[in-house]
């Protein structure tokens, strides 16, 4: 398949979890303080073209700064330090997901019936600190994310995986 639609990746994402309640809405955003694992470049052509259309020659300026200072920092540690650091994503604007339709299959795939439980994982420094309860929640978000992702991209090119970030500077400089 060339592209991927993300129109039958939702529907995909819809009937696996079909029946579950989720918390997960446009505006809910504690999920977006970490890396993002892309593996496809359409994904991120498609964010960029996104946000080149509907931000402001200013905004997009800064959202191309953000994605190149993250990503030198980022690039400075090995991936276990990364993945412990809290990293806001540079598409986040006013607490929303400025390209909400169009983000990513890895942000497609997460969801989460409590999102009291994903703000104490996004403001605890380690897992230990989680509730027995939260520890077990998070571990079902990780685990489901992933096994989506991987029934997806079984029927697309896969092209990474690449850190969102690293993918996006990137296709800024092709
Ligand atoms: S995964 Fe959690 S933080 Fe992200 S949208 Fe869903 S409920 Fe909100
Ligand atoms: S692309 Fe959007 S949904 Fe994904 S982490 Fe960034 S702000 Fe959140």
């Amino acid at each position: 398949m060339a592209l991927f639609d993300l129109v039958a990746a939702d529907d995909l994402i819809a009937r696996k979890t079909a029946g579950e309640t989720a918390d997960c809405k446009r505006g809910c955003s504690w999920c977006c303080h970490q890396l993002v694992v892309m593996t496809n470049r359409a994904d991120g052509i498609r964010m960029l073209d996104a946000a080149y259309r509907d931000f402001s020659a200013e905004e997009f300026a800064q959202l191309e700064l953000k994605l190149r200072e993250q990503t030198e920092q980022i690039s400075r540690m090995s991936h276990e330090q990364a993945e412990t650091r809290r990293w806001t994503c540079p598409f986040l604007k006013d607490g929303s997901c400025s390209i909400y339709d169009v983000r990513p299959i890895a942000c497609r795939s997460v969801s989460s019936r409590d999102a009291r439980c994903c703000e104490a994982m996004m403001s605890a420094e380690t897992f230990e600190e989680l509730t027995a309860e939260q520890q077990s929640l998070a571990t079902e978000i990780g685990e489901r994310a992933l096994a989506l992702q991987i029934e997806i991209n079984d029927q697309r090119p896969i092209t990474g995986p690449v850190e969102m970030r690293a993918l996006l500077v990137e296709l800024l400089d092709e």
